[in-house]
């Protein structure tokens, strides 16, 4: 779930209230969590917290000494800020950095897969991460021409989750930009006109953008659990489309919805269903 704008707020919350604070301990509960092994989490404990960023949907944790951990939430992670330390028997928690006064920045993951990671590379080599070295420049705010970005024969649902196409987009947001552009999710990035291309772009930026400065209103710490993400199509088939009213359609796949205005981006027709063909066959 967390995407661009839900790891942007993330960041902007725990820099400020990250910033300086000195790592007392960590430990990785989540056994499959920690993918990297030099230097090891023990050469953490005495430093300063030096700032916490993000590219793409990844959070960068900054420490003194330059040595940056990259966190990637995957589809169920959140990175919370506690006054109190997890109990004993907390399944969620996959990693902990303790820090004064009971605090606790804590990776936590809900539902039974192990996905989320986390790894502790020195800064310079960051960028050398496969993840971040393969990762296409950021969605927000100022994202290059998509008549050159966002091509070849894949429809757009899928270009636009790419993260080495377009860094930040998830199944969430897609839906929104698609819906506001008026483009149909199946339309390939080849067969955009220069317009559309151009139009798709500003949509993309004012969609992200619209989330992150609602987030800013009604976001502080301890960030919730869920995250009030101000969506207007994604999973609300069946519900009228708020612009046109229009009953809005969804093509379901195996771990995921898709969402979509008939009237407005695929001239009336409704897509096949991939979950109902694949029963009939
Ligand atoms: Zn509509």
């Amino acid at each position: 779930m967390p995407e661009l704008p839900e790891v942007e707020i993330t960041a902007r919350r725990l820099d400020a209230a990250l910033r300086g604070v000195e790592v007392e301990s960590v430990v990785a509960p989540g056994v499959n969590a920690l993918r990297s092994f030099d230097p090891p989490l023990s050469e953490l404990p005495g430093r300063a917290m030096a700032g916490v960023g993000r590219r793409g949907k990844l959070f960068l944790i900054d420490f003194a000494g330059d040595l940056t951990m990259l966190v990637h939430l995957m589809s169920a992670g959140r990175l919370q800020l506690f006054d109190k330390r997890a109990g004993p028997r907390d399944r969620t928690s996959r990693l902990l950095v303790r820090l004064p006064e009971d605090r606790e920045l804590r990776l936590r993951e809900f539902g039974t897969k192990q996905a989320a990671w986390v790894k502790l590379l020195p800064t310079e080599a960051v960028f050398d991460d496969e993840v971040l070295a393969t990762m296409g420049p950021e969605a927000w705010p100022d994202p290059p021409p998509f008549d050159e970005l966002v091509t070849g024969a894949r429809p757009l649902h899928s270009l636009l989750r790419d993260q080495r196409v377009i860094a930040g987009i998830g199944r969430s947001w897609v839906d929104e930009i698609l819906w506001h552009a008026r483009l149909s999710p199946f339309k390939r990035g080849d067969d955009l006109a220069l317009e559309e291309a151009q139009e798709l772009r500003a949509e993309t930026i004012a969609t992200l953008g619209a989330a992150l400065d609602h987030y800013e209103r009604v976001i502080g710490l301890p960030i919730p659990d869920k995250l009030p993400m101000p969506l207007q199509v994604h999973r609300k088939q069946g519900e009228p489309c708020p612009r046109c009213g229009a009953k809005l359609e969804a093509v379901f796949y195996e771990d995921y919805v898709m969402t979509y205005c008939p009237s407005e981006q695929t001239e009336g027709r409704v897509l096949k269903d991939r979950r109902l063909s694949r029963l009939l066959k």
